[in-house]
């Protein structure tokens, strides 16, 4: 049964998960006498930020709104606060994030990053995959790099590529100084193997791509096997040469996929286990990397 205090508190706690950003909505407050909803559920439970109390408790002792709201910052932050709940308690919710394998799915994500596609989003059938909150907003930083080496590294040769650069890589470039010097420090002139041109190259840290591209490849796994790859399963990432041909000697035995025309293609295996498997990730017609996983990514070399 519902007290004055509880509703009382429910209503400031429901104030500040939206002041926070949270994305609360009615059924989060939903009250029918016998049950509080996931919010009244929420403030009953025991907080870390609170010593192990719960937030009731905590305001019933006299804990002002900068406490309540700072316990519920610390439960944002570790995706435990009520903007989960509502896909939790449904049945659709039981499914997990398909990135960590860990948390619970409440959001999507999009495979490859919406953010690749910049310029042309418009009317194309983007990928999307369960994801928890942490996977879907911890990733945009790696994101937003990844597209600057991929927009440098794939210059325009495509419309899709131009729009890449011209409406959101170059503006990520210029609002990030610490890049800039970073890519600056490490660039060099190289003599193309194939072309004898020179050309400009610079070094793409190796974590970023790592983390970027195995992502990929664990949401394209979900997309076309309805399974997550799970956390443990290990993941390889190599550069590909740029442009590789995905339809040309063993890669054409594979399955293909695309996303957008040249923006995205890629070319899929996955072995007998469910698990092993080779994904060929390649970028507005350019920058191409191997993932591999499961026993195909044990072994040496690699970006791992
Ligand atoms: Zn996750």
């Amino acid at each position: 049964m519902a007290t004055g205090d509880d509703l009382k508190l429910m209503a400031i706690v429901r104030r500040i998960l939206l002041e926070e950003g949270s994305e609360v909505t009615p059924d989060d407050l939903d009250i029918d006498g016998s049950s509080l909803g996931p919010i009244g559920a929420w403030i009953a439970q025991p907080h870390a930020a609170l010593g192990g109390s719960t937030l009731m408790e905590a305001y019933r002792a006299g804990a002002s709104e900068d406490i309540i709201r700072s316990a519920v910052r610390s439960a944002l932050e570790s995706g435990t606060a009520p903007r989960h709940l509502p896909l939790a308690m449904s049945a659709q919710a039981q499914q997990l994030c398909c990135l960590c394998g860990a948390a619970p799915a409440s959001t999507r994500d999009h495979v490859p990053p919406r953010g690749f596609f910049k310029g042309s989003t418009a009317g194309l059938q983007l990928i999307t995959v369960p994801a928890c909150q942490l996977c879907n907003n911890g990733a945009s930083v790696d994101d937003e790099e990844m597209r600057i080496y991929l927009a440098m590294e794939a210059g325009k040769p495509t419309v899709e590529a131009a729009a890449m650069w011209d409406q959101g890589a170059l503006k990520s470039l210029k609002r990030r100084q610490a890049l800039q010097g970073q890519i600056g420090r490490t660039a060099a002139e190289v003599k193309d193997p194939a072309t004898g041109e020179e050309r400009l190259a610079f070094m793409i840290p190796a974590d970023v791509v790592h983390r970027v591209m195995s992502r990929i490849a664990r949401g394209l796994h979900f997309h076309h096997l309805g399974q997550p790859l799970p956390a443990s399963v290990p993941a390889k990432v190599d550069k590909a040469e740029n442009g590789t041909d995905l339809q040309a000697g063993d890669l054409a035995l594979l399955n293909h996929g695309a996303v957008g025309g040249t923006a995205f293609r890629y070319a899929w295996g996955v072995d007998q286990d469910g698990v092993s498997g080779l994904w060929v990730l390649q970028f507005h017609a350019g920058p191409t990397y191997y993932v591999q996983t499961g026993m195909n990514a044990q072994g040496q070399g690699g970006i791992s």
